[in-house]
């Protein structure tokens, strides 16, 4: 496409235009994603050309977050789109690398983070978290930009981001953005393509579940008994399963019962074939 954002595909490329930036005095923000782009991801976008000169936005379909029974070969992939998405948001360089060039033969390094990534999707997903934090980490050293800007809409992730960039003294400003809907609060995410018509008339529950919560937690309600009706609520709904619905610290993501600090109440439900996970935050 002509005209449209520049897509480099090596690390020694993407290198290159970031020196030439920083040898104009110029501030770099990164935005990494899996690309099948949607106004959420390009929201990111806006608020990482609101922190730095240039804008990078990665589209890497990481193998080794996946799980054997996950969805690495059907994740959506539709290059072209994302890049004339990111060209109409003002994204300045897409970094979009094969699987060769992150992972050449002999890889054999992990990312491992303890705490945080455990509990919630790390329960559920084992693997998941030391394969976001490798290739984060991987991400942020190649480019090594000012800031990143990660989505809350993914807040255990963020947590994982926020840790292992402080403990490996990344010199990487790590920002969360708000996380986008759609109107009826269905939290905007590349999966909600998985879902047939039905589903998607249903997948509303999960937003409007976690409202209730959170009205139920304002109200001085017990997080136990709360989070134990929204798993009927969700199953009654339609959904086919609940990983889990649970309150927890929004600082330090440590279990909470009552509202005594800001909050985060994170759901992840599986309806049909998809997996849908969201939060929102409850202040005091
Ligand atoms: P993904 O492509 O799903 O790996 O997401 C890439 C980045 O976009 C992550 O930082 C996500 O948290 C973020 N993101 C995903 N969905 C949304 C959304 N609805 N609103 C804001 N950010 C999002």
């Amino acid at each position: 496409m002509s005209g449209g954002v520049e897509i480099v595909r090596s690390v020694a490329d993407l290198r290159t235009r970031v020196r030439a930036w920083r040898s104009q005095g110029l501030t770099v923000a990164m935005v990494p994603t899996m690309g099948a782009l949607h106004r959420g991801h390009l929201s990111l976008v806006t608020t990482a050309l609101e922190q730095a000169d240039r804008v990078i936005a990665s589209v890497f379909v990481n193998p080794t977050q996946f799980g054997p029974n996950e969805d690495f070969s059907r994740y959506p992939r539709q290059e072209e789109m994302d890049a004339e998405a990111l060209t109409g948001a003002g994204c300045h360089l897409l970094f979009a690398p094969t699987v060769a060039e992150m992972y050449p033969d002999g890889f054999a390094t992990t990312v491992t983070v303890t705490g945080v990534s455990e509990g919630l999707c790390g329960d559920v997903r084992p693997g998941h978290f030391a394969g976001v934090a490798t290739v984060v980490t991987k991400l942020l050293l190649q480019a090594l930009p000012d800031v990143a800007v990660f989505g809350e809409k993914d807040y255990q992730q963020l947590a994982v981001i926020r840790r292992f960039a402080r403990d490996l003294d990344l010199p990487v400003t790590i920002v969360g953005a708000p996380t986008l809907r759609e109107a009826d609060g269905l939290a905007m995410s590349s999966r909600n393509a998985y879902m047939s018509e039905a589903e998607r008339a249903i997948a509303p529950v999960v937003h409007k579940t976690l409202t209730h919560v959170a009205e139920g937690l304002r109200a001085g309600k017990t997080g136990s008994d709360l989070c134990r009706d929204a798993v009927e609520t969700l199953l009654a709904a339609g959904l086919a399963s609940v990983d889990y619905i649970e309150i927890r610290d929004a600082a330090t993501l440590a279990p909470v019962e009552r509202l005594e600090r800001p909050a985060r109440i994170l759901v992840a439900a599986r309806l049909g074939k998809t997996r849908l996970i969201d939060n929102i935050g409850v202040e005091i």
